[in-house]
């Protein structure tokens, strides 16, 4: 993964990317859900996670209740334990998050040291396969320039809904 190609092309495509995703919450065009469903397919097949893992280097997961207990169980510590080594609370929401980035438990190869046991939030990243997609709409608007498979989708959307529907151009 080229990332400083990737962040070039971010930084010069993500305002009318992101407009497009907020447009998105108005205008819904006629099986949208299909689309993004092929689209996201596509995108997988030139995207490898192993060989980028910059949400792991630039963001950090949210840590649930059960996520600290089995991560924690792991490491053979004790939850409040886990959480002082590794972690800090969000001051304005309460969620508890790295306190490092990039993430401790990546490994130096860009692998998760944790894989099996990761919390939810990283399995669940970057969350594609949420429906109704238009509905998530924030959470791509905020991951566009961080993610280049978010970037990739939203980009391909983006075309392939200006071409094919009478959607306003951003
Ligand atoms: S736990 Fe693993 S997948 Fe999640 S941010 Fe850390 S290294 Fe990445
Ligand atoms: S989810 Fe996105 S940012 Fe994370 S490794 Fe995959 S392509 Fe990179």
């Amino acid at each position: 993964m080229d990332l400083e190609r990737f962040h070039r092309r971010a930084l010069h495509h993500r305002r009318r990317l992101r407009a497009f995703l907020q447009k998105l919450g108005e205008v819904v065009p006629e099986d949208f859900q299909s689309l993004v469903d092929e689209t996201d397919a596509a995108v997988w097949q030139a995207i490898d996670c192993t060989t980028c893992a910059h949400c792991c280097k630039a963001m950090t997961p949210t840590y649930r209740a059960d996520d600290l207990r089995r991560i924690a169980r792991h490491f053979r510590m004790s939850v409040p334990d886990f959480k002082t080594k590794w972690l800090t609370q969000n001051e304005e929401n309460g969620d508890w998050v790295n306190r490092e980035t990039p993430c401790s438990f990546l490994r130096p190869d860009d692998r998760c040291g944790i894989y099996e046991i990761r919390p939810a939030d990283c399995a669940g990243f970057p969350h594609h396969n949420k429906k109704p997609f238009d509905e998530w709409s924030d959470t791509f608007i905020g991951n566009v320039d961080k993610c280049p498979a978010t970037f990739e989708l939203v980009l391909r959307l983006k075309k392939a809904v200006e071409a094919g529907w009478d959607f306003p151009e951003t």
